[in-house]
């Protein structure tokens, strides 16, 4: 099995790190905060003392940080000066496209295949192993990163060159920000309008309304029963990072001319809701904010 430094060891690189551990990988493990390393290494992960440590001698180096600066500071002071040659890089962050580009280049010139594969699926997906990645590089780079992704998603995507797979990404969150406030504004206006929301979700859920905001996420308690709905919006999927990335999506769409408009007002709406103290909620917790509460 490889052996892979794993850097950044939060909510979702922890329990991604632990399954690579359990696959029997050689994980060396480091991220800024003692007590997330601890934690990886009781899943039976190494500890490394610095990102450099961990990145020398690894065959696989994976990052799971929360930003772009994160990201092209650990690549630029820790993981590129101590890779060894034919090391496979794997950012796992969900950043700009822009960062994944740059450090892209970085890695091409120091001879480096470096693929940028953000997920989808949340903290529960990434401890039961079934997340979703979305994978920007080269076909080879691509072949080699599949079976360690394989180990902590179910569905792995190829979606182009470096940088498509954070562009898969944005425009995905676009969608699903956009689409959990069409949804809540149905069922509040369903509510005004004296309808049962049960009754509108048995609707919208077989007609073309239908979207995975309705039937597996429903923003309102009672039809779906593992929604955050049905525990005060306690996150999930938090607020704080859907307007992060409705931001990077704004930022793409400026930079590529694209015409955005439903993006730029859910990415306001998002930062209202944020502004308001509820970053830490579920992002499908805005049904409140759109209900005056
Ligand atoms: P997190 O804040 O829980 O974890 C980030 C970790 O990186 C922290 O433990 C932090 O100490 C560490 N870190 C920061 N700078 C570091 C450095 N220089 N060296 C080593 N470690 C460093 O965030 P998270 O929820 O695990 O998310 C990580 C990434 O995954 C983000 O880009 C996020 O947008 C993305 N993501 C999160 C979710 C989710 O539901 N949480 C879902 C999909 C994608």
């Amino acid at each position: 099995m490889a052996k892979i430094a794993f850097i950044g060891l939060g909510n979702m690189g922890g329990p991604m790190a632990a399954n690579l551990a359990k696959a029997q990988h050689h994980v060396t493990a480091f991220d800024l905060s003692a007590a997330a390393v601890e934690a990886v290494v009781e899943k039976g992960a190494h500890k490394a003392a610095s990102a450099a440590e961990a990145v020398k001698g690894a065959e696989i180096v994976v990052t799971m940080l929360p930003a772009g600066r994160h990201v092209r500071d650990v690549y630029e002071k820790d993981v590129l000066p101590h890779a060894a040659r034919g090391v496979l890089l794997i950012d796992c962050s969900t950043i700009d496209v822009d960062s994944a580009r740059h450090v892209g280049q970085l890695a091409e010139k120091a001879g480096l295949e470096m693929v940028d594969a953000p997920v989808s699926g949340g903290v529960g997906g990434a401890a039961a192993g079934t997340l979703t990645f979305m994978v920007g590089g080269s076909e080879t780079a691509f072949a080699r990163a599949r079976p360690v992704l394989e180990k902590m998603g179910r569905n792995i995507v190829h979606t182009g060159a470096v940088g498509a797979g954070q562009a898969a990404k944005i425009c995905n969150n676009m969608i699903l920000g956009i689409s959990m406030i069409a949804v809540s504004e149905g069922f509040l206006l369903a509510k005004r309008l004296g309808l049962d929301a049960q009754k509108l979700f048995d609707v919208v859920s077989t007609s073309s309304g239908q979207c995975w905001s309705v039937t597996n996420y429903c923003p309102v308690p009672g039809p779906v029963p593992a929604s955050p709905a049905n525990r005060d919006y306690q996150a999930g999927f938090t607020a704080d990072n859907m307007l992060k990335d409705l931001k990077l999506a704004q930022q793409a769409a400026q930079t590529s001319g694209a015409s955005t408009p439903m993006g730029a007002e859910a990415a306001q709406l998002f930062n209202m809701f944020v502004n308001a103290g509820n970053g830490a909620k579920d992002f499908s917790g805005i049904i409140r904010m759109l209900d005056g509460k």
